[in-house]
């Protein structure tokens, strides 16, 4: 793994081939304390799970694919405080051999070849919290540290 700020105080992360990606992300921003922000990242995927939220079931269709490498075509996320603790929120879109795309919320996956992300901050920390109607934990307001 790789981890450099630049003077602008944008983070560039490398991760490597087996490394968890959310797992790996979320240690970063803790440890670094990096206050809320967007993240992008391209590389390459493998044993992602990946989520369609029903909102009248309040529930998430999840679905792990284990069919081998995928290119990460895309994935933009962001960076908020859920249960008082970091969480990086990440949608991606994924890419096969047949150059077919798939794609959804990510619950998880492994670095197959690596994984460049980009995170700029936001300076403040937005704060997820329960909203009922929809069961979900959304962005509410945000904590300026
Ligand atoms: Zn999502």
């Amino acid at each position: 793994m790789f981890v450099q700020k630049n003077e602008k105080g944008i983070w560039l992360v490398v991760l490597d081939r087996g490394q968890l990606l959310l797992e790996s992300l979320t240690k970063v921003v803790t440890q670094e304390k990096i206050l809320g922000g967007h993240l992008s990242a391209i590389g390459a995927l493998k044993n992602p799970e990946l989520g369609f939220y029903e909102v009248h079931e309040k529930n998430y269709i999840r679905k792990a694919f284990d069919s081998g490498d995928f290119e990460l075509i895309s994935l933009i996320g962001n960076v908020s405080l859920k249960e008082s603790q970091p969480y990086v929120h990440a949608h991606a879109a994924l890419g096969l051999a047949d150059f077919s795309v798939i794609g959804g919320h990510l619950f998880e996956a492994e670095v197959a070849v690596t994984a460049e992300i980009f995170i700029t901050p936001f300076g403040a920390m937005p704060v997820r919290e329960m909203d009922e109607k929809l069961g979900l934990a959304t962005i509410q307001h945000c904590r300026i540290q």
